[in-house]
């Protein structure tokens, strides 16, 4: 039984499957990748064509409002 398991933030896996929001700070270049690799790939590809600095935010998982 581990349904109370507090170290399961700390997991390692499954960046693949994580949203990213790649922004940029210098111009209005938003876009949203599955995956932490296409995010930074996305990031570099704009970085190189504009020299902009690229910010990837993870995206949680939609989670639905707690019930009260
Ligand atoms: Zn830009």
């Amino acid at each position: 039984m581990s349904s109370d398991d507090p170290a399961l933030e700390q997991g390692e896996t499954g960046d693949e499957t994580k949203q990213f929001l790649v922004k940029c700070e210098s111009c209005s270049f938003e876009r949203s990748t599955d995956g932490r690799e296409e995010a930074t790939r996305l990031g570099n590809v704009h970085h190189r064509e504009t020299g902009h600095e690229i910010v990837a935010v993870e995206v949680p998982p939609s989670v639905d409002p707690e019930p009260e």
